[in-house]
């Protein structure tokens, strides 16, 4: 392990100790804000069951579209020798296939 990573976890676990010894203090100081009234607004408003639901089937729908092949792209794979093209070229450089579109 290099000397610097051992510095930076050193610095973020002695950061750590600050928070956890000051915790009551910083829960009174977001209390004070009002962050926490905010985040429950937001929480009972807007994360419903119904939301969350449209955000995981839209996840699921984009990670699944990548995989499909796509007409307006910057790269392309080539189907025959799976060579990824950039831009929108009419044959393959390293097996001469041709595209038609
Ligand atoms: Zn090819």
């Amino acid at each position: 392990m290099a000397l610097g990573l051992r510095k930076i976890i050193l610095l973020g676990l002695i950061g750590m100790i600050f928070l956890m010894g000051n915790i009551v203090l910083i829960a009174n100081w977001l209390s004070e804000t009002g962050l926490p009234e905010f985040a429950d607004h937001i929480r009972s408003n807007y994360l419903t069951g119904t939301a969350i639901t449209i955000i995981v089937a839209l996840l699921i729908l984009l990670t699944g579209s990548k995989t499909r092949d796509k007409v307006f792209s910057l790269s392309r794979r080539c189907p025959v020798c799976d060579k990824r093209l950039m831009g929108n070229p009419n044959y393959c450089p390293d097996c001469g296939n041709s595209f038609s579109g």
